[in-house]
């Protein structure tokens, strides 16, 4: 994708490595307070109706960075201290989130959002992936469950749908920080094409989607 693709390597790899769709150095889109990088995994097999990243369901390689290299990426910025892991499926690629994580702990202090669209308790019950209680304990706040178009949540808050629930599994953001949160989205333009980051209310993500059909605007990306 783009020229962020270039950061890391895209061919085939071992396990060791993650497999992203996409990253993002700065955003505040994608959770409370400060700015924040964002990080999406390629592939998920949920197939939800009307999810708004359907090309990074695919398991496919894509950006495959080992933790090591996406620690490096991250701390390159010093005013970042905080991450959301999203997709994709973060925890279908758990032990390389979770190491990536803690590399990270080891030389900075963050808060983690991390999305998902499995239940907490089907992740605590039937891990998807190895290394899932790994990556939950790095987590300090996960969004859980599927999209589901019928409960769309157009109000406050970062979640797409009224199912999922917002689960603060320690105390580093504070409890209702993301149900407070205002919806917004931000467009990053690159060379050939444009991301979308945040959760969109239908109408805007309807709206970018006609905005990138037309003509000379290179390929589109929304992301959760
Ligand atoms: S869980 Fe998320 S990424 Fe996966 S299909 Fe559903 S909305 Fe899309």
């Amino acid at each position: 994708m783009n020229g962020q693709k270039k950061q890391f390597p895209t061919t085939p790899t071992p396990a060791s490595r993650l497999n992203l769709a996409h990253v993002v150095r700065r955003t505040t889109a994608l959770g409370p307070g400060d700015v924040r990088s964002a990080v999406w995994f390629q592939g998920c097999p949920l197939a939800c109706p009307g999810c708004i990243s359907p090309e990074w369901q695919t398991f496919k390689p894509s950006m495959q960075p080992t933790p090591q290299e996406l620690t490096d990426w991250f701390l390159q910025d010093p005013d970042v201290h905080a991450l959301t892991l999203s997709g994709g499926e973060p925890t279908h690629q758990s032990e390389a989130a979770a190491e990536f994580l803690r590399l990270v702990r080891q030389k900075r202090e963050i808060s983690v959002i991390c999305f998902s669209g499995y239940t907490y308790e089907h992740l605590l019950s039937s891990p998807p992936a190895p290394g899932v209680d790994a990556l939950l304990a790095q987590v300090d706040v996960l969004v859980d469950g599927p999209f589901r178009r019928e409960l769309a949540d157009t109000t406050q808050g970062l979640r797409g749908s009224s199912n999922q629930n917002i689960i603060y599994l320690t105390n580093r953001i504070p409890a209702g920080s993301l149900e407070k949160v205002e919806r917004k989205v931000e467009i990053h333009i690159h060379e050939d094409s444009a991301v979308m980051v945040g959760i969109p209310r239908p109408a805007v993500l309807s709206a970018f989607h006609r905005a990138l059909a037309a003509p000379r605007m290179g390929s589109q990306r929304s992301t959760p």
